[in-house]
């Protein structure tokens, strides 16, 4: 066990993460700039990046890299500093360090070596958009970015299909369309929000059924960067794992489901029974259109 006091002792030195705008520069805090300003060094994903962030708010504090490629060899080098008393500043290119960006392993370093840790609050990409998606926001599950792989990330999302906390994903744009799809195909009909271009000029939100979304993915020209928020499994369903929720009904009972709690069209309701009982589409309309 470790017990960290982080102000008990400020003339030890100290590992500084800190978050920085994810596009609107006044998103940075009065905090972070005077960390940024009275640090010994500032470690950055990407130094020319973040040059243009300190010449904007007239910073001259020493920049070096710390990006995932030298991460481990710059560790120690940056360790050794706050062991002399130094304070180091960690950012990345946006947004907070380590979510889905460099920053947890040398935190974790830190930690190792009894170094304070100071993380300080500020922007991030998936919370502004979980927020503003309007899809719960009590439970969240952050996955950041799914494998590129289409086997992969099926089976990644099929991994995730009972969670019933909301869910957030970073994308591409140029995979953001597939995306949508393995979504669509491996978590079934659910509400889902595409939060892009967050705190810039052109911020939009897209927020609709995985089906809707995947419409206006083939007939929009995707730009920009993406949060992708999910509406967690709210079926009903028990976290057992051989559990379903729909296995006490009738093919005719779970169709109308989904046509009256759902308010899905018949066709989208037939569809989702489909890919909820693993069984061909056809089976379940034989079934529904006989009743
Ligand atoms: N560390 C960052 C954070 O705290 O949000 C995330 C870094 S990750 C490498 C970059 C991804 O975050 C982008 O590909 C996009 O999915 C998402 N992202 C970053 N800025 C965004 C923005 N302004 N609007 C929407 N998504 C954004």
């Amino acid at each position: 066990m470790k017990i960290q006091k982080s102000f008990e002792d400020e003339t030890k030195g100290a590992l500084y993460v800190v978050p920085t705008p994810i596009g609107n520069l006044e998103d940075i805090t009065y905090r972070a700039l005077n960390i940024l300003r009275s640090a010994d060094l500032i470690a950055a994903e990407d130094t020319r990046n973040t040059k243009k962030l300190l010449n904007h708010f007239e910073i001259p504090t020493s920049l070096i890299s710390y990006h995932d490629h030298n991460k481990l060899a710059r560790e120690d080098q940056l360790l050794d500093r706050i062991d002399n008393g130094e304070l180091i500043a960690l950012v990345s290119d946006a947004g907070m360090p380590a979510i889905s960006d460099p920053g947890y392993e040398i935190v974790q370093a830190a930690i190792d070596r009894n170094q304070r840790v100071v993380v300080l609050p500020g922007a991030n990409a998936a919370l502004c958009g979980l927020v503003g998606s309007g899809l719960p926001a009590g439970e969240f599950y952050f996955y950041g970015f799914l494998p590129r792989k289409k086997k992969d990330k099926a089976e990644e999302l099929n991994r995730l299909k009972r969670v019933r906390a909301s869910l957030l994903f970073y994308e591409s744009p140029y995979r953001i369309k597939d995306t949508l799809k393995a979504i669509h195909e491996q978590l079934g009909i659910r509400r889902v929000t595409i939060a892009r271009e967050l705190t810039k000029r052109f911020e939009e939100y897209v927020r609709g059924t995985s089906e809707e979304l995947i419409s206006w993915a083939e007939e929009n020209e995707i730009r920009g960067e993406f949060v992708i928020v999910v509406e967690g499994q709210n079926d009903g369903a028990e976290d057992d794992e051989d559990s379903v929720w729909w296995e006490d009904l009738t093919i005719v009972e779970h169709v109308d489901h989904y046509i009256v709690e759902k308010g899905l069209s018949n066709k989208e309701a037939v569809k989702q029974a489909a890919v909820d009982r693993s069984i061909p589409k056809r089976d379940v309309y034989q079934h529904y259109h006989i009743k």
